[in-house]
């Protein structure tokens, strides 16, 4: 069977990975002209490392990777500290595999070898695909610059603004959330000693919150910086915003958070949108994975998480229905669907958590840091997510 994929993202990457692994001919089309990731990090929970090992990217990241010992919850005003979960040697006893926090450039770069390896031009780069048509037993796909190619199915992973997506589906209606973004890159020899630490860290307050984590073997630290607030609506990841900004929207947050502020390279700026999970993805020979069918607010970080399962089932149904492609990809649709709209709902639910209004006092905020943060609570909201394996689910 001849596959291609529309989009070298962390998901159609891991797909061609997969797909290889069980004999598939694998060609993706990339729109960039030249490959790369912009520069930020991606938290990956145990339901993602899993197929990150199984396709053989789990050993090259792990050099590169930092696994936090734990995440803690801080109070925006007072500096207050609660332990949330345990992650490092955690995450491996209970669920069988590690959570990392990575550079993206890493994990895409890796991924990039692990394709190239296996097929030196897999990946054909200043490829946009504009057009598709579906015939009897096939779909055919061009290009902007004139390409045109022929398979038996197309994976659109083809990220947020997916064509593929437009094509089969129509147009998505994205709505504003009200939160937008800030993150960076800092060199941690920027950084306090107290601020490097191998922790993963969540900064709570009335209407925004912060998140920072190490990443590149705590050699940098991510930072994402959550606020409400309205008239910005880009959803980009090379909007660069100004770090006067930033600093207005966290005034009066406490010092660690002004200094992880002054001490961002270069701050992006991110609209969160919102859209309603799709019903289908899946069209004839035509099937749609990661941000093109379920994009999702950053709450819960399982967006690129979300993807690679995607991936790793899609491969799996491949195989186990090739005499019939479309089998293959309605059971494919049917395995995801529900899992990845829990996913987008619950994102939504920890906007509403991070931001509560009762953590702008102290007093209150130790009383809901304590009710919402509880073992068991966090059990509730995070084991259905990082104990799924994508490699056991039935395909059949
Ligand atoms: P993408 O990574 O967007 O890849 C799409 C690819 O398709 C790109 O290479 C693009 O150039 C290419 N492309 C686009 N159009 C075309 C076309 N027409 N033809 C050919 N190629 C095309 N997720 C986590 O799991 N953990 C986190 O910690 C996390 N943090 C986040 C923080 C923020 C602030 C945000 C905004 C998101 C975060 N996410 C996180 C979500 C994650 O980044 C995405 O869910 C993930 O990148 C989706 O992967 P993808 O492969 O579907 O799409």
């Amino acid at each position: 069977m001849k596959i291609l994929i529309a989009g070298a993202g962390l998901g159609g990457l891991t797909a061609a990975l997969a797909l290889f692994e069980r004999g598939f001919d694998v060609t993706i089309l990339e729109q960039a002209s030249v490959l790369g990731e912009i520069g930020a990090g991606v938290q990956l929970s145990a339901n993602a490392t899993r197929v990150l090992y199984h396709v053989g990217v789990g050993e090259r990241v792990e050099p590169l990777a930092c696994e936090p010992l734990g995440k803690n919850v801080r109070l925006w005003s007072t500096g207050q500290t609660w332990p949330l979960f345990d992650l490092g040697a955690h995450s491996r006893q209970q669920y069988g595999f590690p959570y990392f926090t990575l550079h993206r450039a890493d994990l895409h770069q890796a991924l990039v070898d692990g394709v190239r390896a296996v097929k030196p031009d897999a990946i054909q780069l200043g490829e946009r695909v504009v057009e598709l048509q579906q015939t009897d037993n096939g779909v055919i796909v061009h290009t902007a610059r004139g390409g045109r190619y022929e398979a038996d199915v197309v994976i659109g992973a083809d990220g947020v603004h997916s064509a593929v997506r437009a094509k089969f589906f129509g147009p998505d209606q994205p709505r504003y959330s009200g939160i937008m973004a800030w993150r960076g890159v800092i060199d941690a020899t920027r950084l306090p000693e107290h601020l490097r630490t191998p922790y993963g860290v969540n900064w709570v307050g009335p209407g925004a919150h912060v998140i920072h984590y190490p990443l590149r073997a705590g050699r940098l630290v991510n930072f994402v910086g959550v606020v409400e607030r309205d008239g910005w609506m880009v959803e980009s990841w090379s909007e660069r915003g100004e770090r006067e900004d930033c600093l207005r929207d966290f005034k009066g947050w406490h010092d660690d958070v002004q200094a992880l502020i002054n001490a961002i390279e270069i701050p992006y700026k991110w609209a969160l949108m919102v859209r309603e999970p799709m019903q289908r993805w899946v069209d004839g020979r035509v099937a749609l994975l990661g941000d093109a069918c379920h994009p999702t607010l950053p709450f819960l970080a399982q967006g690129a998480c979300m993807a690679i399962e995607d991936a790793y089932v899609l491969a799996r149904c491949l195989s186990q229905h090739a005499a019939h492609p479309d089998t293959a990809l309605a059971r494919y649709e049917s395995l995801r669907t529900e899992r990845t709209a829990r996913v987008v709902h619950g994102s939504a639910a920890n906007a509403k958590r991070f931001h509560n209004p009762e953590l702008a006092h102290a007093a209150g905020a130790a009383a809901y840091v304590e009710r919402e943060w509880t073992t068991e609570k966090i059990h509730q909201r995070y084991d259905w997510l990082f104990e799924y394996d994508a490699n056991s689910v039935a395909v059949e």
